[in-house]
């Protein structure tokens, strides 16, 4: 090294050293401020600041426009000192009205309102900005998990920060981060799907979109790691119903995501609505402070969901009063309590402070992190709209964006004969209860809670018959009038409509529906869907089924009748131009299940279930003993080229202490068009103290691949990968051999 080199690395290095030593004055000045406001705050201001309401507290609808009440705004802001409000009355609004709900309600709380501390406004972004009009609806997370593209998911959420920005908005409840193992949950599709991995990867790649590297930058917001924890396995499948997870299973399964946020650096955390053996998480001082503060060393916001104090004492009765339940919950560790309609929870907490009961103390620490919140947030320095985000709300690439996620999410199940992709010379008769509804596109939160109200749905989208009949005006044909969106439909009318046609496609699945709403008794396909497939398929045409539906709705049934079988998900505001791009070959299917699509109702089963298929056993009288027999696979997804894998090289025999292994495989795609495969890799370990899974994921990368390319994936895997909760609730990886599973290779290596 000569010395010119030297003198670089030693300015590089004082000038590293000085951006740190000024971050680190900076935020100790941040402490020194907030601790300032701290000293000199009532209890009552403080206590405001706990508090979130909605909207309706505020605000009115008059003739479907959303009217502040300043006489209520007063009452809010200046009496009870509140500092959050969230969300819609009923539906979404333009930025316009956005700036004229929230900018007023800044104004009069740094006008008028002693410490000056800015207010926050928050909102359910799930899927791009869904409540704001003129925004990018981008596939639901279940979609988004299907594409397996961590850059284009995280440009999804850079696009969702900088249109929910733009509406004056900094804080976005999202993403989802838990792991969807059941399937016939109302928010299954809200998930990135039922493998631990993959939903980590997926929420962290979400996160960094939403938060970039500093939340004060204008086209970022904070990001809401939802529903800690175990949210997503009820034991009836409903939402909001008990769980009983084992701790060995809590911990494997749904502690991952969580700790990978954390870690991550993630602002906010919401709890989880229900209960986990008998315990709701909202009242669990183990979970909340123990785990979540104590192991996890999560530094941030905790924050209660809708109703949920109350709902300790009027649904899970573990609390006499309302007021034994804000003692429960603010003991067990929440920081802010979506109340969300009244100052139940204000007076309530003042009261226990004022009895001795909560200590101001514990009431400064909430404080403390909301503050913090805020000023990361850069509202201290700039309160008001900023015109960076405003500028940025519409680029042609956003929608761009949305299209390539939606046609990458798409997932051929099914191609029976080399059906698809169709040719323009042939006959498309275009029919099914949503060829020509927006609603069961978007599925949830989509310009109103439930996204099914169709009229709210801009006219400058297009279903998938308007897309058909734009893009292939010459050779599709549409029976629609023959469907009602009460599931009756018009059967002569239909058979008449296939006559003229040589293929048809059927777009069904579920009606449009988000949370509780969204219960059902099983998963069922709807009867006078399954009816008219049948029906269809009886004429002797081949039938391309479209699923439109957030959880698996069960096809056993229909499946032989169907030629193709597309599951699009809740695709979003480009789903009808991706699902036709992929009909006709524009764009060569890559999404991959990001979960067990289930054969049974009654037999929902993840792919990394234990006990190995062999071992299945007939001990008459009784049936299998054992079976995995799904209607389609973890990872399935069908392409229109084929793709050929070397066998898998481990580049050493044995994996010690805390080194790395080196694992490749060669991929080619064989096939005479160009596609995009998504190489997973997968581990088996073959004897364990707890018993193993049959196979888990470790890693996946998504690589495209042009007719006859080759192109070498390597994976680097250390012990911690191959980790599991052992008896002692302690992550482990004992020695032994573990085996590699990559597509249909595999290979082994001992582990010391
Ligand atoms: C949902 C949350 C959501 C909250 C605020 C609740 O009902 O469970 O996911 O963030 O409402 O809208």
């Amino acid at each position: 090294m000569n010395k010119k080199h030297l003198l670089l690395i030693a300015f590089v290095g004082s000038l590293l050293c000085s951006i740190s030593c000024a971050k680190k004055t900076e935020k100790k000045e941040a402490v020194d401020e907030i601790e300032k406001i701290i000293t000199g705050m009532t209890l009552e201001e403080k206590v405001g600041q706990m508090t979130n309401l909605t909207l309706a507290t505020i605000a009115n609808e008059v003739d479907s426009t959303v009217v502040v009440d300043t006489a209520k705004l007063h009452d809010v802001i200046l009496k009870h000192h509140v500092g959050s409000i969230q969300n819609v009355l009923t539906h979404a609004y333009t930025l316009e009205e956005w700036h004229s709900i929230i900018e007023p309600i800044q104004k009069l709380t740094l006008e008028k309102t002693r410490h000056k501390i800015p207010f926050l406004y928050c909102i359910d972004a799930v899927h791009g900005a869904n409540y704001v009009y003129g925004a990018t609806l981008f596939p639901h997370n279940i979609g988004l998990a299907a594409t397996r593209n961590r850059e284009l998911v995280k440009q999804a959420g850079e696009i969702t920060a900088i249109q929910t920005r733009a509406a004056g908005i900094r804080y976005n409840f999202a993403p989802v981060l838990d792991v969807g193992r059941n399937q016939q949950w109302s928010r299954f599709g809200e998930t990135f799907g039922e493998d631990t991995y993959l939903v980590t990867e997926m929420g962290l790649a979400s996160i960094k979109g939403f938060e970039g590297n500093d939340v004060s930058n204008p086209l970022h917001v904070a990001a809401c790691m939802k529903h800690f924890i175990g949210y997503s396995a009820p034991q009836n499948g409903k939402d909001r119903a008990p769980a009983y997870i084992p701790e060995i299973v809590l911990r494997e399964h749904f502690l991952p995501s969580f700790k990978a946020a954390v870690d991550q650096g993630t602002q906010t955390l919401m709890v989880n609505s229900a209960e986990i053996n008998g315990t709701p998480v909202h009242a669990s001082k183990y979970l909340l402070t123990d785990v979540l503060r104590t192991e996890l060393g999560y530094k941030g916001v905790v924050i209660t969901d809708w109703l949920d104090i109350l709902k300790l004492h009027e649904r899970h009765q573990v609390a006499e009063s309302h007021k034994e339940a804000v003692f429960l919950c603010v003991s067990a560790g929440i920081d802010m309590c979506i109340v969300p309609f009244d100052f139940s929870f204000t007076d309530d907490l003042i009261a226990l402070v004022k009895e001795g009961r909560i200590s101001e103390e514990r009431i400064n620490e909430s404080v403390r992190r909301i503050l913090q919140l805020k000023k990361d947030l850069g509202l201290f320095e700039h309160p008001y709209l900023e015109k960076e985000a405003t500028a940025a709300f519409s680029k042609p690439l956003y929608s761009q964006t949305a299209l390539q996620l939606a046609r990458e999410s798409v997932t051929l199940l099914k191609n029976k004969n080399g059906l698809l992709p169709l040719s323009d010379k042939q006959k498309v008769l275009v029919t099914g209860p949503y060829a020509d509804a927006l609603a069961e596109l978007h599925g949830a939160w989509s310009y109103s809670w439930q996204g099914n109200i169709e009229k709210l749905y801009p006219d400058s989208l297009n279903t998938l018959a308007e897309v058909f009949k734009k893009d292939a005006p010459a050779t599709s044909i549409f029976d629609l009038s023959a469907w009602e969106r009460t599931n009756t439909w018009n059967k002569k009318s239909l058979i008449n409509a296939t006559r003229a046609s040589d293929v048809i496609v059927v777009c069904a699945g579920e009606a449009a529906y988000a949370e509780t709403p969204g219960n059902i008794p099983d998963l069922a396909f709807d009867s006078s869907q399954v009816a008219i497939i049948k029906e269809l398929a009886k004429t002797g045409k081949p039938v391309v089924l479209i699923l439109l539906e957030g959880r698996p709705r069960i096809i056993r049934e229909i499946e032989p009748y169907c030629s193709a079988i597309l599951m699009a998900y809740w695709p979003g505001s480009q789903g009808a131009q991706a699902i036709y791009d992929v009909i006709y070959g524009n764009y060569n299917p890559s999404g991959k299940l990001p979960f067990t699509y289930p054969r049974y109702s009654g037999t929902l089963i993840t792919y990394d279930h234990k006990l190995l298929d062999e071992a299945v056993e007939i001990v008459e009288p009784y049936q299998y003993y054992y079976e995995f027999n799904p209607q389609y696979q973890f990872g399935h997804g069908l392409s229109y080229t084929t793709f050929e894998y070397s066998p898998v090289k481990i580049h050493a025999d044995t994996l010690t202490g805390n080194d790395s292994l080196k694992i490749s495989v060669t991929v080619t795609n064989t096939g005479k068009i160009d596609g995009q495969e998504v190489v997973e890799l997968y581990s088996r370990d073959l004897f364990a103290s707890v018993t193993p899974s049959v196979k888990r994921l470790r890693r996946f990368e998504k690589i495209n691949l042009t007719a006859g390319e080759s192109k070498t994936v390597d994976f680097v895997l250390t012990k911690r990968d191959l980790a599991f909760i052992n008896q002692d609730l302690k992550p482990i990886t004992e020695p032994g051999t573990f085996e590699i599973l990559i597509s249909n290779q595999k290979a082994t290596f001992y582990c010391k």
